[in-house]
């Protein structure tokens, strides 16, 4: 006896019978109207697309389990980090940034490394990328300099000049513009990569005490990279190659896995840091502040559907539980506005009630109510508003993060010292990489800023000069440039530099 197929149906469940052939006036005679099964089926797939993501439009998703592995309860009173061998659920998602949602794999890019914990107080969302710093540190710059990684507005083509004129214009960006273009930014795939939280973030126990953070992700694959020869191939080969690699490894049971380790810093140690904690163009160099082993990540199960599950997957750097907040890192105050505000244009304003970004162990019981695409009861009889004496729920006090002091003029300040900019990146070039990652380095940024006017040329290179003579000679010798100009605009002020290489 041969099984019976279930019974297809339209979206509100009447079954149908027959998909193959619209209903017309006759065999040969036009559609009719009445076609309801045809007019459904065609209206929703005119919008099934949304909006892509404007930044990390290719990525890939997993679920997995964070576990605990050692006491960090002096440091945190959040739940999910209270006690050695305690697992908390996680959705994680990978992605490069500057790419279309059809973009390949293995651009040169930063990598986005984002972690949702569904704690039992609610969801936690650690929004790292797979650099320790960024190319910016005020948010104001944001849009633009994303937009110098995206398309020229007439040709709609990648654009080396936008590229390069944004960054030599912007200093603060040659230690991630030296990590981007050694052999880490074309990581080989999403599990051989580090995660790091890029900012500080504060932590604080029940005691009212508090501490500045910062989190690393240290893959335990170790880390693989493309180099750019290699990158291009697979480009043309399997533009998905990394997205792919993901799934199948977890479909095959080999679960990829990090070691947390956290870098942590009293008020006392920051406030007299020789960088400022709050700049995350900066580590914290480990000698100074040695990290701490805390906990494992591993990723086990795949999403069932791509678009349901990671396509709808909606991270958000504001979400915080008891125990971790903000740090006054001013880029990272500007994602925590910016997070949930792209989430309400892509999916509305009850996207966390989609059920991969829905609190999983805590429930909601807030007074926010209605709007599109409210799929629950939507709070119910209870009541809508508070203060209420109506048994609505309430905030209790011993849930508020120890306050801080702040104090000074409102006002659009500056860094205050630019000068440092070039001290990690040039310890990076000379101290951390070998004579093969600084030969790969050079090779990478002259393919790409050969692309450029040659003023932008001798403006950057004038950068990569400050950071190390050596690094800067490198560059300016695989692009053909005069050294004794670079060194003379090295020499330079940012503002004479700027001038002597405006365009005429
Ligand atoms: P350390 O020697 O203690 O740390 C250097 C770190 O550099 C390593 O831990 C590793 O990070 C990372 N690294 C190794 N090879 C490369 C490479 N080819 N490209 C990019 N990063 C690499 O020195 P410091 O802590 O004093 O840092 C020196 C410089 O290293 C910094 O200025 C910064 O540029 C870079 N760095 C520092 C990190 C930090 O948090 N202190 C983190 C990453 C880079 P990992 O172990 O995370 O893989």
């Amino acid at each position: 006896m041969t099984k019976k197929k279930s019974v297809l149906t339209g979206a509100f469940g009447a079954p149908v019978g027959n998909d193959l052939n619209s209903k017309t006036a006759g065999p040969r005679g036009p559609v009719l109207m009445e076609d309801v099964h045809l007019l459904e089926k065609l209206s929703h797939f005119d919008r099934e697309r949304i909006p892509e993501r404007v930044v990390h439009a290719k990525g890939a998703g997993a679920y997995g389990v964070f576990e605990v592995t050692a006491d960090v309860t002096k440091y945190t009173r959040a739940k999910f980090l209270s006690k050695v061998g305690k697992k908390t659920d996680v959705f994680a998602r990978f992605s490069t940034v500057g790419g279309e949602k059809g973009s390949a794999d293995a651009e040169r890019d930063p990598r986005g490394f984002a972690l949702k914990f569904y704690t039992e107080e609610g969801n936690y969302d650690m929004t790292g990328n797979n650099t320790p710093v960024f190319f910016i540190r005020d948010p104001l710059k944001f849009p633009d300099f994303i937009h110098t990684q995206k398309r020229n507005p007439a040709t709609n083509c990648k654009d080396p000049d936008m590229f390069w004129d944004f960054l030599s214009l912007t200093p603060e960006s040659i230690h991630q513009v030296t990590v981007l273009f050694s052999d880490r930014g074309i990581p080989a795939t999403y599990r051989h990569m580090n995660g790091y939280s890029s900012h500080t973030y504060k932590w604080y126990n029940d005691k009212g005490e508090y501490f500045w953070v910062q989190y690393h992700f240290k893959t335990d694959q170790g880390i693989r990279n493309l180099t750019r020869q290699e990158a291009a191939a697979m480009c043309a080969k399997d533009p998905d190659h990394a997205t792919r690699d993901l799934f199948e490894a977890i479909a095959r049971g080999d679960h990829p896995s990090w070691t947390l380790e956290m870098q942590i810093m009293t008020p006392e140690q920051a406030r007299d840091y020789r960088y400022d904690i709050f700049d995350i163009t900066k580590v914290w160099p480990h000698a100074d502040v040695p990290a701490i082993k805390v906990g494992k990540l591993t990723l086990n199960r795949n999403p069932v559907n791509y678009f349901a599950e990671v396509e709808q997957a909606a991270f958000n750097p504001s979400n915080f539980v008891p125990g971790i907040a903000a740090s006054p890192d001013k880029m990272l105050q500007g994602r925590l506005f910016s997070y949930h505000d792209t989430h309400l244009h892509r999916l509305g304003p009850n996207y966390h009630l989609i059920p991969v970004n829905q609190a999983k162990h805590a429930s909601e019981a807030s007074y926010q109510r209605d709007g599109a695409m409210r799929t629950d009861d939507g709070g119910g009889s209870g009541p809508n508003y508070w203060p209420n004496s109506m048994g609505g729920p309430g905030p209790d006090a011993g849930f508020n993060e120890p306050p801080m002091v702040l104090e000074g003029d409102g006002g659009r300040h500056e860094f205050a010292h630019p000068n440092d900019d070039f001290v990690q990146p040039g310890n990076l070039f000379r101290e951390v990489m070998t004579a093969q990652d600084r030969e790969h380095l050079i090779g990478n940024i002259v393919a790409h800023l050969g692309g450029a006017q040659q003023r932008l040329q001798l403006r950057q290179t004038a950068l990569f000069f400050k950071a190390d003579p050596e690094y800067g000679r490198g560059v300016a010798q695989g692009l053909g440039l005069d050294l004794g100009k670079v060194r003379k605009l090295a020499a330079m002020g940012q503002d004479d530099r700027v001038r002597a290489t405006a365009k005429e």
